[in-house]
């Protein structure tokens, strides 16, 4: 069980996937407006953040950022979902903190596979060995 942070603007879309998160037993705490999503994350604490890309107020890109600039946070993986995979994004979403990310529509099965591994990826991530955030050992 892990506790996982849900940002998404689509009430379709953040309904889809914390159920499928509950579905794998894990807590989440949905956020549909980013700009409460910085706090909401001080708060509940995850070992895992999920967000949109394409956010209005708070981009995707911009609350990463923030996470990444936060003590508390600067480690927590953060998984991106983005509905537009033009070539170049991959570096724009990685270099903005981004773990790792899906792209919309998702695969229910990938979806699921890269929260796993990203949790597993986390269980044994050793600061000492890349206190880099931007080195962290993303994937997918
Ligand atoms: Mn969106």
């Amino acid at each position: 069980m892990a506790k996982i942070l849900v940002v998404e603007d689509n009430a379709l879309n953040i309904k889809l996937f914390c159920d499928l998160l509950n579905a794998h037993g894990h807590e989440t705490e949905p956020v549909t407006d980013s700009r409460d999503a910085l706090e909401a994350a001080k708060n509940f604490g995850p070992d895992l953040v999920i967000t949109d890309i394409q956010l209005p107020h708070v981009t995707g890109l911009e609350l990463m950022a923030m996470l990444r600039a936060d003590e508390q946070l600067k480690n927590v993986p953060i998984m991106a979902v983005t509905a537009y995979s033009a070539q170049g994004d991959d570096e724009r979403i990685r270099a903005a903190g981004a773990s790792a990310y899906v792209s919309k529509p998702i695969s229910v099965v990938r979806f699921a596979e890269t929260v796993e591994q990203l949790l597993e990826a986390a269980r044994v991530w050793d600061e000492a060995l890349a206190p880099d955030p931007g080195a962290w050992p993303g994937v997918g």
